[in-house]
C-alpha cells in the first residue's frame, strides 16, 4: 500500500486535497467510526447521526467510485474507541508507505494524527484545505500586528479578493459593505407568517441503521432523534441549497435576529452542518446567492447579509481558531468559573426564552444564531459560567457542531472570555432585548423590565449583577462606559438586592411565580 489517505467525519468531499494524487491501484480511503468522537463531549443523538449517517453515505460513494477502504463501524467488536487508537491498528495492518490527510478541523485531533505517525515511524501529508475561501496564513497575514481581529474588515478583503457583490468599478454593490442595519427587525405582532417548511429528508435504510445504532450505543446520550431530517449526501445538500435559494433567501435578512416560540427554522438556511461536513462548499453557496440577486429573486440586503455569514464570519472564525489555538480554549478573561445549569441538558426551566431555544437544540440538533448568542449564550456568561463548561455544551449539542467554527464563537463571539480580541464589547442584555426580539416574556412568569423582586426575570439581574462585578473591566471599554455608568446611579440597597437576587438564582433558588 503506498498512501492512506485518511478521510475524517467531517471531510466527506470527493474533491479534497487528500484524493489529488490517489491512485486506485496503490492507494487506499480509510474512515472510522468511533464511540470517543462522540463521547469526549457529550454529544446529542442528532449530532451524532449526522456525522454518522453522512460517514456511511460517502464511504459507498467511494467504494462505487472503485476506491479501496478500511471502515471500522463504531458496532464492529473490533473498532477502538479513539482515532488514534483505530488508526493506530490498522496502520501497523496495512503498512502504508505514506498517510495523507486534508487539514483537520480540529487541533486535538492534528495532534492525534501527528502522534499516530509519529509512533508509526510513518510520514503525514497534511494537505491544505482548499474547502475554504482562505487559507489560515492567508488570515495570519491579515491579523499580523492587529490587537483586536474584527470580522468587518477582513470580510471586505475577501469580497474584494473573490469579486463578490462588486461593481466592475470594484465598488461594493449597492454602495454599501454591510447591510445589518436593515436586518434587525422582530416579526409583527401576529407572527412570522407563513414560513416556508424545511427541507426534511426521509431517513433512507441506512440512515434508519445509524438512528437505530445512535439509539443503542448512546442512549443516555441528550436530545431526541424524532425529527431526524438532515441532508446526508452531497445530492441532498445541494437540493436544501436550491430550496433555500428559492424558498428563504428572499426573506432572509430583515428578520434575521427575530425569535418566534416554536418556530425553529424561519427564514434561515439551515445549511450549516452540509458545509462544515463538507458535502457542499462555500463557494457555491455564496455564487448561488449573488446569482439570485443578480437575477433579481432576491433583494440585496438579503443576500449580502447572508454572503457576509459565510464568506465573513465563518472564514473569519476559522482564521481565529487556528491563529489562536491551542492557547484560546484556556482563555476565561472575567475568571468565570460557576458550573452549567442543568437545565441546559433538558430545557427544563420556567424561563421562556431557554425552555424554547434549548428545546428546540435537543428535539432538531440545531437552534439560530441569535438563539445560540442572546439566549443560551447570554444567560451562560451573566451568570459567569466556566467558558470551558459553555464551550463543551455548544460543541455536543449542533448536527454543525466542529470546533473551529464553535469555539470561537462560543469562547469569543458570546461569552466574552477572550476579553475583546474578536468582539469591541461583551454582548450584554437585559431581558428587554429579548423581549424585543420575540413574544417569549409575554408567556414568561418572569418580567423583563424588573431587576429585584420576586418576578424579576433572571436575565434583567444577572445583566446588573454583571456590571456590577466587572464594573472596572468594562469601565475601561468606551462602547461600555454607557452601559457601566448606570451601575453608579444605584443606591446601595439597589445593589445589595441585586446581587442577593442574582446568588440566589446561581445557587438555583429562584422559586417561579404562579401567574
Ligand atoms: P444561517 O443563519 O442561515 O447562516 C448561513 C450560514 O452562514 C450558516 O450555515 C453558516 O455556515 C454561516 N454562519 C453564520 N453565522 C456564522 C458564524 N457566526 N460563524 C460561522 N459561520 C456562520 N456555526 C457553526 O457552523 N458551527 C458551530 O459549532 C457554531 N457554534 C456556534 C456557537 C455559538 C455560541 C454561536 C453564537 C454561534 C455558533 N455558530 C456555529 C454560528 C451560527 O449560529 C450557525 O452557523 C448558524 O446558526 C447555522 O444555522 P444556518 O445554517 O441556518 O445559518
Ligand atoms: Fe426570558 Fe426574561 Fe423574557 Fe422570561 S422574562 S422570556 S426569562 S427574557
Amino acid at each position: 500500500l503506498r498512501h492512506l489517505v485518511i478521510v475524517l467525519g467531517d471531510q466527506l468531499d470527493h474533491d479534497s486535497s487528500a484524493f489529488d494524487d490517489f491512485d486506485p491501484d496503490q492507494d487506499a480511503v480509510w474512515m472510522a467510526e468511533v464511540a470517543g468522537e462522540s463521547e469526549h463531549v457529550w454529544s446529542t443523538k442528532q449530532r451524532t447521526a449526522v456525522f454518522l449517517a453522512a460517514m456511511r453515505h460517502f464511504a459507498a460513494e467511494l467504494t462505487d467510485a472503485g476506491r479501496r477502504l478500511h471502515y471500522a463501524k463504531l458496532d464492529a467488536r473490533s473498532t477502538k474507541d479513539s482515532l488514534a487508537d483505530q488508526l493506530t491498528i490498522d496502520v501497523t495492518k496495512l503498512k502504508p508507505e505514506g498517510l495523507v490527510v486534508t487539514e483537520p478541523g480540529e487541533w486535538r485531533v492534528r495532534e492525534a494524527l501527528r502522534e499516530v505517525a509519529e509512533h508509526s515511524g510513518i510520514p503525514l501529508d497534511i494537505r491544505q484545505d482548499r474547502h475554504f475561501f482562505s487559507t489560515v496564513a492567508e488570515f495570519a497575514a491579515h491579523a499580523e500586528g492587529r490587537k483586536s481581529l474584527r470580522m468587518e474588515y477582513f470580510y471586505r478583503e475577501m469580497r474584494k479578493k473573490h469579486d463578490v457583490l462588486m461593481t466592475t468599478r470594484g465598488q461594493p454593490v449597492g454602495g454599501s459593505w454591510n447591510y445589518d442595519a436593515d436586518n434587525r427587525k422582530a416579526f409583527p405582532k401576529q407572527g412570522p407568517g407563513l414560513v416556508p417548511p424545511r427541507a426534511r429528508f426521509e431517513p433512507d435504510e441506512t440512515t434508519l441503521e445509524v438512528i437505530a445504532l445512535v439509539e443503542k450505543t448512546f442512549g443516555d446520550h441528550p436530545g431526541s432523534l424524532v425529527s431526524f431530517a438532515w441532508p446526508v449526501t452531497r445530492a441532498q445538500a445541494l437540493e436544501a441549497l436550491d430550496l433555500f435559494i428559492e424558498e428563504r433567501l428572499p426573506g432572509f435578512g430583515e428578520t434575521q435576529d427575530a425569535m418566534w416560540p416554536g418556530e425553529p427554522w424561519l427564514w434561515h438556511a439551515h445549511l450549516s452542518s452540509s458545509m462544515n461536513l463538507k458535502m457542499l462548499t462555500p463557494r457555491e453557496v455564496v455564487a448561488a446567492a449573488e446569482a439570485a440577486y443578480r437575477d433579481k429573486k432576491a433583494p440585496l440586503p438579503a443576500v449580502e447579509g447572508f454572503i457576509r455569514q459565510i464568506l465573513g464570519w465563518r472564514e473569519y472564525v476559522r482564521g481565529i481558531y487556528w491563529t489562536q489555538m491551542p492557547g484560546y480554549l484556556e482563555r476565561n478573561a472575567f475568571e468565570a468559573f460557576e458550573p452549567l445549569p442543568d437545565f441546559y441538558w433538558t430545557g427544563d426551566t420556567a424561563m421562556a426564552c431557554l425552555q424554547d431555544a434549548i428545546g428546540t437544540t435537543l428535539a432538531n440538533g440545531y437552534a439560530h444564531h441569535i438563539q445560540r448568542l442572546m439566549v443560551t449564550g447570554l444567560y451562560a456568561m451573566l451568570l459567569g459560567v466556566d467558558p470551558k463548561e459553555v464551550h463543551a455544551w455548544y460543541l455536543a449539542v449542533y448536527v454543525d457542531a466542529v470546533e473551529w467554527a464553535e469555539l470561537p464563537n462560543t469562547l469569543g463571539m458570546s461569552q466574552y472570555a477572550d476579553g475583546g480580541l474578536m468582539g469591541s464589547k461583551p454582548y450584554a442584555a437585559t431581558g428587554k432585548y429579548i423581549d424585543r426580539m420575540s413574544p417569549y416574556c409575554k408567556t414568561c412568569p418572569f418580567d423583563p423590565a424588573k431587576r429585584t423582586g420576586e418576578d424579576a426575570c433572571p436575565f434583567t439581574t444577572l445583566y446588573w449583577d454583571y456590571l456590577i462585578r466587572h464594573e472596572e473591566p468594562l469601565a475601561a471599554n468606551h462602547r461600555m462606559s454607557l452601559q457601566v455608568k448606570n451601575v453608579s446611579r444605584l443606591d446601595d440597597d439597589e445593589i445589595t438586592g441585586i446581587r442577593e437576587r442574582a446568588d440566589a438564582i446561581r445557587r438555583g433558588d429562584i422559586a417561579v411565580p404562579h401567574t
